[in-house]
């Protein structure tokens, strides 16, 4: 699986790819993510990437000609044309079953925008999908590409120290995770709830399972709509809407 993400700003990426978890996995050749900077490729001889929109209005935009000839360049060196994603506050908002899906695939590239965001005809031009990280404007799309990076790498076996760990989590299954708790058994008068220090592992299961449905229909109701449910955990989630 390989990753490149084509930005202004490859420092402000690396320095986070580098590390931890996913610093460990590209090290060791399980994943590539490498950086690309656009500004390699302009022709502008003041190295300028970036011009006014026509028609007026504030700030600017990126131009095609940079961006167009960096992704050529990936397309010539992979040989085929990677699956390009448009970081922007206009896609459609990233789910984890879009990052499972985009997980299969062997060869992505992450447009990261700046400024005002990009001249329009490369969207058209070249891009396969634009993905938000949420309602919500940021500066550029280096954090929203990490955050896709991120999300995509863990998918992958052998990142994750425990590769079961991912299916347990929250989104994963179409719920969110039950509460964990780790050493000390007491803290501020907090105690460790019991049956998790019983050693019964089918009770811990089935506590986690139970904790796992309250904490989605009271945090999240709407996914309970799509998420994998036995008959056992229908009946619970009508006990606990019975009780409220
Ligand atoms: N003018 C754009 C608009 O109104 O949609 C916003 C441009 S924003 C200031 C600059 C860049 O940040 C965008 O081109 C995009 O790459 C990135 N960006 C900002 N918010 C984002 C979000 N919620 N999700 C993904 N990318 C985002």
């Amino acid at each position: 699986m390989k990753i490149t993400i084509m930005t202004l700003f490859p420092e402000m990426c690396n320095s986070v790819l580098d590390e931890s978890i996913i610093g460990r996995a590209r090290k060791s050749g399980i994943i590539e993510i490498d950086t690309v900077n656009i500004r390699d490729f302009t022709h502008d001889k003041h190295n300028r990437v970036d011009d006014a929109p026509y028609g007026g209005g504030m700030g600017m935009l990126m131009q095609t000609q940079p961006i167009y000839d960096c992704f050529a360049s990936l397309c010539s060196e992979d040989g085929k044309k990677p699956h390009l994603i448009y970081m922007s506050a206009q896609g459609k908002t990233l789910t984890q079953k879009r990052v499972k899906e985009l997980s299969q695939l062997p060869n992505i590239a992450i447009l990261c925008g700046h400024y005002e965001g990009v001249d329009e005809r490369i969207i058209e031009e070249i891009v396969d999908e634009e993905i938000s990280v949420g309602d919500y404007v940021l500066t550029g799309g280096e954090l929203p590409a990490l955050i896709l990076s991120d999300s995509i790498a863990r998918m992958i076996d052998g990142v994750l120290p425990n590769d079961e760990a991912k299916e347990l989590e929250s989104h994963y299954s179409g719920l969110l995770e039950y509460p964990q708790y780790t050493r000390p058994p007491e803290w501020h008068g907090r105690k460790v709830p019991d049956i998790l220090l019983s050693g019964h592992h089918g009770n811990i299961d089935k506590w986690r399972r139970e904790k796992s449905l309250e904490r989605t229909l009271e945090r999240r109701p709407d996914m309970l709509k799509s998420a994998e449910l036995t008959k056992k955990d229908r009946e619970y989630l009508a006990k606990l809407k019975e009780n409220k």
